[in-house]
């Protein structure tokens, strides 16, 4: 597909230091800031770890289960649903040391079968640790994906995922899912999108979209 070739050049000479924002040491400090960013930006949860990973680079599931629940909790106390990602979060450690010798497993249905790991934390773990050409779909991932026509508009995000999967050209395949991440978090925004300076503006079926609207 010519038009997605183009579109992923351009987005990649705007954001050529497109990466995951989630700061992490290590696959399972990755898997964790994954697990605990659902429905919270990355900012605030790479807030709420800060502190624990300075003190301890090399924080390990083996860690978090010393530390317990209830000591974590109060680690990730700012952000969204704590006492469920922190319940989870022990869990998942747990489960990370009886199953995979304290590894983050790098197949998809061992990373789903842990606790609190549903498709989209696979695929950003797959992706960022293994380098494979996964699409994790947020909701800026299919936003632009959307508006850009790389994908159908729908609520079913694995329908979004699937439909990049497949035009998503090869060379842009391991980039592709933090080029549109960046795109869509910091110019291609919801409510504010500036189609006037956008590089992708000639390709894309939405330029000039109305605010507030997809
Ligand atoms: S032209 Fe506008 S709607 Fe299209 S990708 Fe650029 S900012 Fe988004």
């Amino acid at each position: 597909m010519k038009d997605a070739a183009e579109i992923f050049k351009k987005l990649h000479e705007l954001w050529p230091n497109a990466h995951c924002e989630l700061e992490h040491n290590n696959p399972f400090q990755l898997l964790l800031a994954v697990v605990l960013s659902a429905q919270t930006t990355d900012k605030a949860v790479n807030k709420a770890l800060a502190p624990l990973f300075a003190r301890k680079s090399d924080f390990s599931p083996s860690d978090l289960v010393a530390m317990g629940e209830k000591k974590f909790l109060s680690v990730i106390k700012s952000i969204g649903l704590a006492p469920t990602k922190a319940k989870n979060s022990v869990a998942l450690a747990r489960q990370l040391l009886q199953l995979h010798a304290g590894q983050v497993p790098l197949d998809r249905k061992s990373l789903e079968d842990l606790p609190g790991v549903g498709r989209k934390t696979a695929n950003v773990v797959l992706n960022v640790v293994a380098g494979l050409p996964t699409m994790a779909v947020d909701t800026h991932v299919a936003r632009v994906s959307v508006r850009l026509g790389l994908a159908r508009r729908t609520e079913n995000r694995v329908q979004i995922e699937e439909d990049l999967l497949k035009v998503v050209p090869q060379e842009w395949g391991v980039q592709a899912h933090n080029l549109l991440i960046f795109h869509g978090r910091y110019h291609c925004t919801a409510r504010a999108p500036k189609c006037t300076a956008c590089p992708v503006a000639h390709e894309c079926r939405k330029v000039g979209v109305a605010i507030g609207k997809a």
